[in-house]
């Protein structure tokens, strides 16, 4: 069986090969725990998580210090907001978040419904986009904490945070922003940004799983946050544990390959988003795009190809492997909550699929691609009776309404 093409980026990306040497040395020789003070094993290994600290710092535009490291996104999302909630939560019991959020945020925003906040889930655009006056509707007087994730990772749709952040700090509300499929993608600057709480995570950004970072602000205002793992104080007390210094310096290495490479890559992505966009779109017919046309992170596409079934869709494109949904939640064949609250039908959210695009991304693979897709949409719709009538014209709704009842 020959390896399919890799599309699906956003699900995770593969480590790069100087990210895997430069962890290489710290599952061998350099083993010690950063925090061993006494000796040279602990030097070598805070040394490391030192450069790494840096690293990630510079690629966000935040200091060293405001680093606090995690097991990935999920677990700095849980941290900042359950962690801001306990620390602020006698100023107020209110917070604001997004319908199309990642379920780490969706559901740690339920749980503290359940611990007696009210959470407002603001409504996207058809775009998926969430603009800073949506959110400003929906802030109180009681509000302590925003959450609007930077880039969607079901359709890549970009939100408009620095104007989300000046909003916030306007009002004197602290800003979290899950930057997981941002980072390493589009240019992130947490002071001219506005942003408070920010989070990362290795293997979206050719580093490695189970590695991962929350930004903290240490001015302007000083964040400060509950702690929800308690131990050794590690992190300044925000999240005990031994640190994963191998992860540690993956996580670093990655950032700074990023930092060189954004610029370079972002418009080499978006010119291979463009010409898989253009072969699909623009030659099969009854094929919508979804998400923000040129707010987008450059390397996703997400398209319903109407009256095919996804998952026939995809058993059907065996060679690529790309996910329909979020890769969180494909366990589950329920349409996606990112689209439906875009207002996309649950027939077009059953038939799309998200194509994501990365630094291994060959021209090639890209047109191979596109042409598997074309084959198999086409040839799937030849066995579909309503799509036969959509070509003539017939009305299908009604057809549909009959079908129902
Ligand atoms: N947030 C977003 C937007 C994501 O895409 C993901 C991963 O799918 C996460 C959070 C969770 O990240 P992690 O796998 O590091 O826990």
């Amino acid at each position: 069986m020959s390896t399919p093409i890799y599309l699906d980026y956003q699900a995770t990306t593969p480590v790069d090969p100087a990210v895997l040497e430069a962890m290489l040395p710290y599952f061998g020789e350099r083993f010690g725990n950063s925090a061993s003070r006494g000796h040279a094993f602990g030097w070598a290994a805070d040394e490391a998580v030192g450069v790494a600290r840096k690293q990630i710092a510079e690629l966000i535009g935040a200091s060293p210090k405001e680093i606090i490291f995690t097991s990935g996104s999920t677990e700095a999302i849980n941290l900042a907001m359950k962690g801001a909630a306990a620390m602020y939560g006698s100023k107020g019991r209110h917070i604001v978040t997004t319908m199309v959020e990642h379920k780490a945020v969706l559901d740690t925003a339920k749980h503290l419904e359940q611990d007696g906040f009210e959470v407002t889930f603001v409504e996207p655009d058809s775009s998926g986009r969430v603009s800073a006056q949506a959110i400003a509707a929906a802030l109180r007087e009681d509000t302590i904490l925003v959450a609007v994730m930077w880039a969607n990772n079901e359709v890549g749709t970009l939100n408009p945070i620095r104007e989300i952040g000046a909003l916030c700090h306007e009002r004197g509300v602290l800003f979290f922003t899950d930057a997981t499929q941002a980072v390493g993608k589009v240019p992130v600057d947490v002071l001219a940004d506005g942003v408070d709480l920010l989070c990362l995570s290795a293997h979206k950004l050719y580093g490695p799983k189970g590695s991962g970072c929350l930004y903290v602000r240490r001015r302007n205002p000083r964040v400060r946050l509950v702690a929800q793992i308690d131990g050794g104080g590690h992190e300044r007390g925000m999240r005990s544990g031994t640190l994963n210094v191998p992860g540690i310096v993956g996580l670093g290495k990655a950032c700074e390959l990023c930092a060189t490479q954004l610029n370079g890559e972002s418009a080499r992505l978006l010119e291979l988003r463009e010409r898989f966009e253009g072969q699909l779109l623009g030659t099969l017919d009854f094929t919508h795009l979804n998400g923000h046309p040129v707010e987008r992170i450059p390397g996703c596409s997400n398209i319903s190809f109407q009256y095919v079934e996804g998952e026939s869709l995809i058993m059907g494109i065996k060679d690529i492997a790309v996910s329909s949904g979020s890769a969180c939640t494909s366990a589950s064949l329920e349409p996606s909550h990112v689209l439906r609250a875009m207002g996309v039908s649950d027939e077009l959210a059953q038939c799309s699929i998200r194509f994501g695009f990365g630094r291994f991304t060959t021209t090639a693979e890209v047109d191979s691609a596109a042409a598997q897709v074309k084959e198999a949409v086409t040839r799937l719709r030849e066995l579909s009776p309503l799509y036969e009538m959509a070509l003539e014209g017939v009305d299908l709704s009604k057809v549909q309404w009959q079908a129902d009842h």
